[in-house]
């Protein structure tokens, strides 16, 4: 029997639960590069499923995209067309899952959203429509719902907005922690500052990965890169046309409760941890403003001093309190600028690259709602060396196209 099978019935009898895991000698070695959500995920189900795992990152768990993002966990409307829909379904039921498993801060309650304008209007009402025929359970509801569902929110009488009841959020930077803790406890490896430099081959196999820590034997590697532009290229050996955008997000000081849901208003994005602290979202960007353009040149994930990061929450603040008035009281206490790692056609990359056949990409938006999904099929297919079809979409190979999902 060779490695590959052996290893195949191995992992089969341990989820089967009549055998033990496979041994030190037959498990797969695999280094994912990148620590956060999405690589925290493939690494904590790779461990699970008894593959011997490695996480580096370059600067630490949850200190890029999945610390400067809104995390809302959705299906909804803009996750289109329905095998996108559907993936993003199971990444909300699969949170449950995990959430009940590992503790996770994931707050449920639905989400509520709409425009400030009719064209938007009429779209998002007609794909809320069509996603309600696909089964998930949103749909259009007017002021004297939104009133009860939730009542310190100002809102013109005659709107109506897109309520989806499935919906959630997470403290991304603790799920992030959380899921790499449970993989160490499983016998993952979790290091950093670690960059990966390099892949070496050997006949056409991956046989160590080389990091600014040295190499690391591994029979495949997975890059959860994000929006780092040079690892695809420079390492798998295929470009991923990515147009990565930026996004500002402000923390605020725990508020008593003033929202139970997501909330999608025109011009800003909020929700409201366990912890009362709430989370704003910048929708359109910063107007106008050509030294944040200028600063955004170098990707930074940081303002460069406390006065403009204060700057810049202030006026997301500002937005919210619109919406709900009593944000005025609140204190910014940090704000971040998070770039998403966004393949040009708005879906994640998913496969092997067929430049370097055991180098697994695994970059996407909306990673936050993918993250537990993508993570067990991710695992899967390289546990049991497998295509599984429903990421046939999702592989590096396709033709991109460019769509503005988001
Ligand atoms: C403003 C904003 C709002 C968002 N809102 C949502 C939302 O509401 N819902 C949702 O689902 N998604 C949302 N997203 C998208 C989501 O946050 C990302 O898809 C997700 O965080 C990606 O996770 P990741 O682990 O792939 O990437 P990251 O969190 O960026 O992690 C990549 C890691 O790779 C490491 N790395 C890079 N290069 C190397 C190297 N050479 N060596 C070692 N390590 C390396 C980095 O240090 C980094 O830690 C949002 C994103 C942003 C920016």
């Amino acid at each position: 029997m060779d490695r590959r099978t052996l290893l195949k019935s191995l992992v089969a009898a341990a989820l089967a639960g009549c055998d033990p895991l496979p041994t030190e000698t037959n498990r797969l070695r695999v280094v994912v590069a990148g620590a956060g959500i999405v690589g925290a995920s493939i690494a904590y189900h790779l461990a699970r499923a008894g593959a011997s795992v490695t996480v580096i990152d370059k600067l630490g768990p949850a200190t890029h995209a999945s610390r400067g993002t809104f995390a809302w966990i959705n299906a909804t409307w803009a996750k289109q067309p329905r095998h996108y829909h559907a993936l993003s379904q199971d990444g909300v039921a699969n949170w449950k899952d995990l959430q009940q498993l590992l503790t996770l801060p994931v707050r449920w309650g639905g989400s509520l959203e709409w425009f400030d304008n009719d064209e938007r209007q009429e779209l998002l009402a007609a794909q809320i429509a069509e996603q309600a025929e696909w089964g998930e359970p949103a749909r259009m509801v007017g002021a004297s719902e939104i009133a009860e569902l939730e009542p310190d929110l100002n809102i013109s009488s005659g709107v109506s907005v897109a309520y989806s009841p499935n919906d959630g959020a997470v403290d991304p930077v603790i799920a992030t922690q959380r899921l790499l803790a449970a993989a160490e406890r499983l016998g993952a490896t979790v290091s950093y500052p670690c960059e990966l430099l390099d892949a070496s081959m050997s006949s056409g196999r991956l046989t160590s990965v080389e990091t600014s820590l040295g190499p690391i034997a591994a029979d495949r590697l997975v890059l959860a890169t994000g929006a780092a532009p040079g690892p695809p290229g420079r390492i798998a050996g295929i470009d991923i046309p990515q147009r990565s955008t930026p996004g500002v997000i402000a923390l605020t000081n725990p508020m008593p409760r003033l929202m139970n849901r997501v909330i999608v208003a025109p011009g800003v994005h909020m929700h409201q941890r366990d912890d009362g602290r709430i989370v704003l979202g910048e929708q359109d960007g910063a107007p106008g403003n050509e030294a944040h353009a200028l600063r955004l040149e170098g990707r930074p994930n940081d303002f460069p001093d406390e006065i403009t990061a204060r700057q810049h929450g202030d006026r997301i603040r500002e937005i919210a309190t619109r919406f709900v008035s009593q944000i005025a009281d609140a204190k910014i206490e940090a704000t971040h600028i998070g770039w998403r790692p966004l393949p040009i056609d708005g879906h994640p990359v998913l496969g092997a690259s067929p430049a370097r056949r055991d180098i697994y990409i695994a970059i996407m938006h909306s990673g936050v709602s993918l993250a537990p999904v993508v993570g067990q099929l991710v695992a899967r297919e390289l546990i049991e060396d497998a295509a599984i079809e429903r990421l046939e979409r999702y592989r590096p190979t396709r033709t991109f196209e460019q769509i503005e999902r988001y």
